[in-house]
C-alpha cells in the first residue's frame, strides 16, 4: 500500500508534547505540567456547561457574538475586533497559515512557546529562532533577524516556559522598530497573572497600530483548558482575514456558554491572581532553598534550572515516583530545566517537600559514595 505524501515540511514537524496527566501505578497524582489554573472550573461555568447540553444538537453561533460581547464588556474592547478560537492555539495556527507561508519568514525567540514553530512549519515558512538573553527574548537581536522576507513575529509575554516578561515600553519600542508589513503577535496567555506594573497586555498597541494582534485564553486563570476557548483582539483587516480562514464553527456551544459564565464569575480572576502572587514566591523560595536555581517568572509557573540535563532528569524521576508530574522542557532547548505550575497551597507544599527529599537523598548518596 502506498500512503500519499504531505508537503515535505510537514514530516519535519515534531508533534507538540503535552503535559502528562497520569503515572502508571500511582493513585494520587499532582499534575503541575500544563499551567492549568489552581482552582478547577469556575462554578458558574460548570452550571453553564450542564445547561448547554440541551442545545448541543444545534451548531454553535459561528461568530460567537454573545461571547465577543461579553469579552468586550469585561475588558472594555470593541467586540467587532475580537475573534474567538478553539483555544488560542487555533488562532496562532490561523495567523501563521495566513501571514506565513513559503518564502515568508517567521521570527520567534529561542525558548518561545512551541506552537509558533509547529504552526510556522505547517505554513511552510522558515521559522527563525533568535537566541535569548537571561532566558528573556532579546528584542534587539530579534530586530536584527528581520529580513525582507519576514512577515510575522510571535512574542509570548509572559513567555512559556521561561516565565520572563517584557515591559510595555520595551514592546512598544520593538513594535515601532519593526517594519510595518510585519505582523506582531503578542501572546498574552498568562496576562491575568501578571502583577508587575511595567506590564502591558497589548491592547494599547493593537489600538495604536494596524499590525499588532493580542491573543488570550480561557485555559489558564479561567480554568477552562478542556473546553478549548481562546480569543484575539486585532485590527479590522486581521479580523477580516481570520474570519475568512477559521473553522466556521470553531468554538462549541458548551465552550461559548462556559466562557461567558466564567467572565462574570465574581472575584475569580482576582482570587487566581492573588493566590499566584502569594504562592509563586513560596514555591520559588522553597526550591531555591534546596540549592536549585529558579528563574524569575510572571506566569503561574516557575522554571527550575538544575544546570545539567542529568540533574533535571533525576529530579523529574524523583518527583514522578512520588506522584508529582512537572514538565520536562528539552523540546524548548532547555533540557536542564523543569517547568512547574503553581498549584494549590497543598500542592505547592508537596512540591517543596519533594525537592527537600530529593536534596536529602542526594546528600545521602554523595556521603555514601
Ligand atoms: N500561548 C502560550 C504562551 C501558552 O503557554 C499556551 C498554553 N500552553 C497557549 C498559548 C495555548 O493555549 P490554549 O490553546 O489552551 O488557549
Amino acid at each position: 500500500m502506498t500512503s500519499p505524501s504531505p508537503r515535505p515540511e510537514i514530516l519535519g514537524i515534531h508533534p507538540y508534547v503535552a503535559g502528562e496527566s497520569d503515572i502508571p501505578g500511582v493513585n494520587r497524582v499532582v499534575k503541575l505540567s500544563s499551567n492549568e489554573g489552581a482552582f478547577g472550573v469556575p462554578p458558574s461555568a460548570k452550571k453553564a456547561i450542564i445547561e448547554a447540553t440541551d442545545e448541543v444538537f444545534r451548531y454553535p453561533d459561528g461568530s460567537a457574538r454573545h461571547l465577543r460581547a461579553a469579552l468586550g464588556k469585561r475588558w472594555g474592547l470593541d467586540p467587532e475586533r475580537i475573534v474567538c478560537g478553539a483555544g488560542s492555539d487555533d488562532l496562532l495556527y490561523q495567523l501563521a497559515l495566513s501571514y506565513g507561508g513559503p518564502d515568508r519568514e517567521i521570527i520567534m525567540s529561542a525558548h518561545g512557546f512551541s506552537i509558533y514553530k509547529i504552526a510556522g512549519d505547517y505554513a511552510g515558512s522558515r521559522v527563525v529562532k533568535v537566541p535569548e538573553r537571561h532566558m528573556t527574548a532579546d528584542l534587539d537581536a530579534m530586530l536584527g533577524a528581520v529580513s525582507p522576507a519576514t512577515r510575522l513575529v510571535f512574542l509570548a509575554n509572559p513567555n512559556n516556559p521561561t516565565g520572563s516578561m517584557i515591559s510595555g515600553d520595551a514592546v512598544a519600542r520593538f513594535r515601532a522598530a519593526l517594519p510595518e508589513h510585519v505582523l506582531l503577535v503578542l501572546d498574552s496567555a498568562y496576562a491575568e497573572y501578571v502583577t508587575n506594573p511595567a506590564y502591558e497586555v497589548g491592547v494599547k498597541l493593537v489600538d495604536a497600530t494596524g499590525n499588532t494582534v493580542m491573543t488570550r485564553t480561557f485555559s489558564k486563570i479561567f480554568g477552562l483548558g478542556g473546553m478549548r476557548i481562546g480569543w484575539c483582539y486585532a485590527p479590522p483587516a486581521v479580523v477580516d482575514v481570520l474570519n475568512r480562514v477559521r473553522g466556521p464553527f470553531n468554538v462549541s456551544v458548551a465552550a461559548q456558554a462556559a466562557a461567558i459564565a466564567a467572565l462574570s464569575e465574581p472575584g475569580w480572576v482576582e482570587a487566581g491572581r492573588e493566590h499566584n502572587a502569594r504562592y509563586r514566591p513560596v514555591l520559588a523560595a522553597g526550591i531555591k532553598a534546596t540549592g536549585v536555581k529558579v528563574w524569575p517568572s510572571e506566569g503561574n509557573f516557575v522554571m527550575a534550572d538544575f544546570g545539567t540535563t542529568e540533574k533535571a532528569d533525576a529530579a523529574d524521576a524523583f518527583l514522578r515516583a512520588r506522584g508529582i508530574i512537572v514538565r520536562k522542557i528539552g523540546g524548548y532547548g532547555l533540557p536542564h530545566c523543569l517547568r512547574i505550575t503553581v498549584g494549590t497551597a497543598e500542592e505547592v507544599g508537596l512540591v517543596i517537600e519533594g525537592f527537600q527529599n530529593l536534596a536529602r537523598s542526594q546528600a545521602r548518596a554523595s556521603s555514601h559514595g
